[in-house]
Order: C-alpha cells, then sequence, then structure tokens
C-alpha cells in the first residue's frame, strides 16, 4: 500500500449494514449514529501498529502455535490492544470505524507473518460478528460485541455442514422452538476457531426448504450438547477448525438474530467483505513469497554466479510481480468501489478468483527458485504453499464464485 496514493474518501463504510430495519443507518455514519471521519485515517500508524504485533508478539511463537494447533488465548487480547481485532467495527461496541483500504493496509502488514492461520484463527469474528451486527438485537450486540472487540472472548461462523458448503440454502441443520428455546440438531463441519469460540453463529433450519427457511443463532460455545471435534489440515495450522455436532442443544430464542427467516439476508452482509479479505490476505501472501524469492535470489549462488543473474530466474521474477501488481490494481478499485458504497458483486467475485489463482501460481514459483530451503517448515514460502488451496476453496469456491459472477454479468 506504501507506493498508492492515498485513496478517495468514501461516503459509506463497506461493512455498514444495509436493508436492515433494525440498524438503519445513513451513509457516512456508523450504527449508533454519529459519523465515521474517514480523513483521520492513519494508514501508516495502522501498518505500523500491526507490524509491531506481528514482529513482537507473533513471530517468535509462531511454529510452537502451528504445532499445537490453536492460538493462545493471550494473543487475542493483544491483537485486540494493537487495534487489530477491532479494526473495521462501530465504535459504540469498542471497534474503531475504518475503510476497506484501512482493511486491506492492516492485512498486509499481518501478511508478514507468513500464516494465514494466523489471519483466520485472530479474525474469525470476521465473519462471525457483521451478520449480528446488522440484525441483531441491541442487546446480543452489547452482549457479545465488546467482548469480542476486547479480545477476551473468541467468535466462529457455523455455517458449512458434513453434507456439503457451497449450497448454503439447502443445510440441514435445524431449530425446533419449544417454549422460549429453539432446540437445535445437526452438524457443521471445518468451522474456523470452532473448538475454542465463546460464541457461535449457527446457520439452522428454522423453515422451509431454500434460502427462506434459513436463520442464525447466537450459540455460546459451551452450551450442552454441543460435541466437538478438532480436524487436522494441510495448512491454516495454528487455526483450530471443528467439526460440530448439535445433539438436541437448547438456545434461548432470544438468541435468533433479527427474525425467523431473516439468515441467509444476514449471512449477505459477510460476502463482500469476507471475499475481500481473502483476496487482500492472497495478495499480501503473494507480495511476502516474491520478496523472499528477491531475497534468495539475489544471495543465493548456483554455478558461481548468483541465482538473480539467469535470465530465468530474472524472468519469472518480472512475471511474477507483474501477476501481483495486477491483482493489487484490482483489489484497491473494488475496494474503492465498496468505499463509494457501490456493491460490485461480480467483480468482488472475480477479484478474489484472480487473487487466489494468482497467489496459487506466486507461491509455486517462489518454492522452485528456494529449491531445498522452500520445502523446510519454517519457511514462508513452504507455510504459505500450503495454503494456497484453503483460499480457493473457503469464502465461496472459485467455480461458485465464477458462476455468480456469470450471473451478475447477465448471462
Ligand atoms: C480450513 C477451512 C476453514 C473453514 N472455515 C469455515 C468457517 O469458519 N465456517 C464455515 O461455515 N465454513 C468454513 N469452511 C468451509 C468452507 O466455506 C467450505 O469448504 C466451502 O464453502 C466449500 O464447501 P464444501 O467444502 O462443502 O464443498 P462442496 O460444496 O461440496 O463443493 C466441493 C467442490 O465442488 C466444486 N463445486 C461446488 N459447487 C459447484 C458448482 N455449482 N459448479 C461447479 N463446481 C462446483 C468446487 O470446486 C468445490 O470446491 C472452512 C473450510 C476450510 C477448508
Amino acid at each position: 500500500m506504501s507506493r498508492t496514493a492515498p485513496p478517495p474518501l468514501p461516503r459509506s463504510p463497506f461493512w455498514q449494514t444495509k436493508s436492515t430495519e433494525t440498524k438503519a443507518t445513513s451513509d457516512n455514519a456508523q450504527s449508533d449514529g454519529s459519523a465515521v471521519d474517514y480523513a483521520a485515517i492513519d494508514y501508516p500508524a495502522i501498518v505500523q501498529s500491526v507490524h509491531g504485533f506481528v514482529v513482537r508478539d507473533v513471530m517468535p511463537h509462531l511454529e510452537s502455535w502451528e504445532q499445537q494447533g490453536f492460538l493462545p488465548d493471550a494473543i487475542y487480547l493483544k491483537a485486540a490492544a494493537v487495534g487489530l481485532i477491532p479494526l473495521g467495527y462501530p465504535e459504540q461496541y469498542g471497534g474503531v470505524p475504518c475503510n476497506a483500504f484501512a482493511r486491506i493496509a492492516s492485512t498486509r502488514a499481518l501478511c508478514e507473518a507468513g500464516s494465514g492461520g494466523l489471519f483466520a484463527g485472530l479474525l474469525s469474528h470476521g465473519i462471525a460478528l457483521p451478520p449480528l451486527l446488522a440484525l441483531g438485537s441491541d442487546d446480543l450486540c452489547q452482549r457479545i460485541a465488546p467482548a469480542v472487540l476486547k479480545g477476551t472472548a473468541k467468535m466462529a461462523l457455523a455455517v458449512t455442514e458434513p453434507t456439503g458448503g457451497s449450497d448454503v440454502a439447502n443445510l440441514r441443520t435445524t431449530a425446533v422452538l419449544d417454549g422460549d428455546h429453539y432446540v437445535v440438531n445437526g452438524d457443521k463441519a471445518f468451522i474456523t476457531t470452532g473448538m475454542r469460540a465463546d460464541w457461535l453463529t449457527v446457520a439452522v433450519r428454522t423453515g422451509e426448504k431454500g434460502a427462506g427457511g434459513v436463520s442464525l443463532l447466537m450459540v455460546e460455545g459451551d452450551r450442552v450438547g454441543i460435541g466437538k471435534t478438532a480436524l487436522n489440515k494441510m495448512g491454516w495450522l495454528c487455526s483450530d477448525t471443528a467439526l460440530l455436532h448439535f445433539d438436541n442443544v437448547r438456545v434461548p430464542a432470544s438468541h435468533l438474530v433479527g427474525g425467523e427467516g431473516l439468515g441467509f439476508l444476514g449471512l449477505m452482509h459477510n460476502f463482500n467483505i469476507e471475499r475481500l479479505g481473502l483476496a487482500s490476505l492472497a495478495w499480501g501472501m503473494a507480495e511476502v513469497c516474491w520478496t523472499d524469492a528477491v531475497d534468495w535470489a539475489r544471495g543465493r549462488e548456483t554455478f558461481g554466479k548468483p541465482l538473480v543473474t539467469r535470465q530465468v530466474i530474472r524472468h519469472k521474477l518480472v512475471d511474477l510481480r507483474s501477476r501481483i501488481d495486477a491483482v493489487r490494481c484490482v483489489l484497491e478499485q473494488v475496494a474503492w468501489r465498496i468505499d463509494q458504497g457501490d456493491e460490485p458483486v461480480a467483480e468482488v467475485c472475480m477479484l478474489k478468483n484472480q487473487a487466489t489463482a494468482t497467489l496459487e501460481h506466486v507461491a509455486g514459483e517462489v518454492v522452485q527458485i528456494l529449491g531445498g530451503a522452500g520445502y523446510i517448515r519454517g519457511c514462508r514460502a513452504e507455510r504459505i504453499f500450503r495454503e494456497t488451496k484453503v483460499l480457493s476453496i473457503g469464502g465461496g469456491a472459485s467455480e461458485v464464485l465464477a458462476d455468480l459472477a456469470a450471473r451478475q454479468l447477465g448471462f
């Protein structure tokens, strides 16, 4: 971000809720009605703060977190203290309002750790909290959001099921009203922070087939009847991923987010945020890979000459640079449109696909340039290479997003 001109100031924050009755807000306003002063956003300060956190609080411990399979509670407190966890949320819950560019800048700084698991685990509230803030009652928001944004509580979003994740409208977990409680039965798969979340935002079926029968319930992670199994993964090792089983779990009816049948609408509030976030992550990780490749190629000699003097390596580095810059251009263009209050669904889908495909290519080529060193645990490119696949599956698989983009483009 350092080489870009300051972005134009947006009229409307992209996390801001729209088309809801409970939280209707005007442009350029927080959910408490106060104006957001985007001119006051200090991008270098955000980057510096997150970078300091990564170097000081993350890098020395990352390998041990990867081995233990989850992030320690203390790191959430530290991430909150540097402003990372509250970034992009309303002040009334302890958040720090920002626009899409500030989010991208903070993600880029976080990428220096070379760990997508860090991003996924630390920021799992990034997909669990927006539906609640968009549609939930003030009571529920006040009970959950301040603790999460302070780093004292963790959140997870539980939508995907063992029978399928892409087709959200057909989810099977049920919630049946019994007096003043819902009784939840079903299974959720691949849930980030699912093992340790204090609050789960759970997508359930309360009504008829299809999207109109889907609702969201806020469920405490320790409710009786929730079974949890940790899943072993290819990458994102420091982020816990759970299989959750709900066996007659009783949840107060007051924990319903918005109203029955509003679940899909709530989840839609995530789509642009999550996909832009994953595209930013892919771009940031590609930048990290490229930097490591250039450093390596300058220092490594083969057959009596530095690698960087070999034409094939020089051209490869230039090719990778061009691809990464192309992603950055589209990322900034989409961020700018979102900050203008636009909802460029097709462009966000295409951006996410472009960014994740680019990272897959870049990470593969960079591991090749690093040779054996790129295959060894502890090397950033090695970790990033293992983490590329999840980015083109999660947050909407590439094929599903391409289909959605096609429909949005009118064919
Ligand atoms: C590490 C990790 C963390 C995750 N975290 C969470 C989380 O926190 N919360 C949560 O709810 N979910 C989470 N997920 C789940 C993720 O969102 C799903 O894996 C994803 O939505 C795809 O669903 P699926 O795995 O069931 O694949 P399916 O829906 O079964 O699809 C399988 C594959 O089929 C192809 N495909 C699917 N539909 C189409 C189509 N219409 N046309 C062409 N091809 C198609 C795609 O290639 C897709 O990858 C996580 C997944 C992983 C791996």
